[in-house]
């Protein structure tokens, strides 16, 4: 395994912005991933693990020790008529992964189809998209945990997943490379329909007959598409790190205040609410920073919001980690100052301290 220095880390990441690792590996083999931890450890020098770079915001001086790319590959499967187990990776592309789960009828992530990023990844903050999360059928996280070298094995209770969260980015944030995760898919199961944009998107095809796992895959690509979610080459507002704010729970008591506000303030924009977890109801991110003047394709010199979807800060071009840092904290304090509610940034800062 190849230890390179001074590498630029902002092409490796979807929203392009940041400085250079100061030390840098690409692990194709769990023994890389050793290596490079035993060169990192031997060094004092800070780790910083990286799959496909879509969740970052890597800091404008870069990472002054160890970033370590995880390129393992290999996909396996077993199972029976009902049930396949998918052993991945944590390499491999997530996107490709939902593509041969689909093409082998299997149901369970299919709605997940078109999120950028590695399989190991997912995890990290319990991807979720469409109605489904990887929570839902994730059964194993195989990982080898940084502090003693060891290679453990993670059940999906152990791994706490929550909206967006999981314990690997808490209470075990920066403890485990995962290796590989497996998830258990239902063979011949029907594909999941739940979420409004999905129904409408049928609904708008006239077809009686229930859609097929390939046609929810298109459609949710399709839908994505429309929203810049979906990574095409050279388009602008596809420069992001995808949604940049998670979408807020609050109690039941404060979603009536704040629904209150909205039916004084803007009645013709209706506050979009939802069940969530611990009997909490979810806001949606998108309507508040809306709502507080922050609209599609609101620009601030080089950053802006995407012209397709308010949760989407974008590099228009020339953007620095310190523009988008400080426009996202711009939104934070709008609209909490105008809807009394925070906002956490979902995506993570990489070397953000000495900013
Ligand atoms: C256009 C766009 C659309 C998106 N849509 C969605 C969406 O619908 N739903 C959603 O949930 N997310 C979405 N995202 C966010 C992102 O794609 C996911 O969070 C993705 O899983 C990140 O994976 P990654 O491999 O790119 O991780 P990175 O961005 O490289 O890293 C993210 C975090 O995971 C850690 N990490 C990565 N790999 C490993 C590993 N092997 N071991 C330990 N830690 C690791 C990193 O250290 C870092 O803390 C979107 C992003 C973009 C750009």
């Amino acid at each position: 395994m190849q230890i390179q220095e001074n590498i630029a880390l902002a092409p490796l990441t979807t929203l392009n912005v940041g400085g250079p690792a100061r030390f840098f590996a690409e692990a194709h083999s769990e023994r890389d991933v050793q290596q490079a931890l035993a060169y990192a450890v031997a060094r004092h020098l800070p780790l910083f693990v990286l799959g496909g770079g879509s969740n970052l915001v890597i800091a404008d001086h870069g990472w002054p020790g160890l970033v370590l790319k995880i390129a393992l590959r290999g996909i396996e499967f077993e199972g029976d008529t009902q049930k396949m187990l998918f052993h991945a990776a944590a390499g491999e592309d997530w996107d490709s992964l939902v593509a041969l789960a689909v093409n082998k009828s299997c149901a369970g992530i299919e709605c997940l189809s078109g999120i950028p990023g590695t399989v190991g990844g997912t995890p990290i903050q319990n991807v979720g998209a469409y109605g489904q999360e990887v929570s839902q059928t994730i059964t194993r996280v195989r990982a080898l945990e940084i502090a003693s070298g060891n290679i453990i094995e993670l059940s999906n209770a152990d791994c706490g997943f929550a909206y967006r969260t999981s314990r690997l980015n808490t209470s075990m944030r920066d403890r485990y490379i995962v290796l590989e995760v497996d998830y258990l898919l239902h063979r011949g199961g029907a594909p999941m329909l739940e979420y409004g944009d999905l129904q409408k998107f049928f609904a708008e095809q006239g077809s009686s007959a229930p859609p097929t796992l390939p046609q929810v895959r298109d459609a949710v690509c399709a839908i994505r598409r429309s929203k810049a979610m979906l990574i095409v080459p050279g388009e602008e507002d596809c420069r992001s790190a995808g949604s940049f704010f998670k979408n807020p729970l609050v109690s039941a008591a404060e979603a009536g205040r704040i629904q209150e506000l909205a039916e004084k303030r803007v009645p013709e924009k209706p506050l979009p609410r939802y069940p969530g977890e611990d009997g909490k109801v979810k806001l949606a991110a998108a309507w508040l920073v809306e709502q507080s003047g922050f609209t599609k394709g609101f620009a601030r010199g080089p950053v802006g919001i995407s012209r397709k979807h308010a949760l989407a800060i974008v590099n228009r071009g020339g953007a620095t980690a310190k523009d988008i840092f400080a426009f996202s904290e711009e939104i934070q304090h709008r609209v909490f100052d105008l809807w009394g509610v925070s906002l956490h940034t979902e995506p993570v800062f990489v070397g953000f301290t000495a900013t």
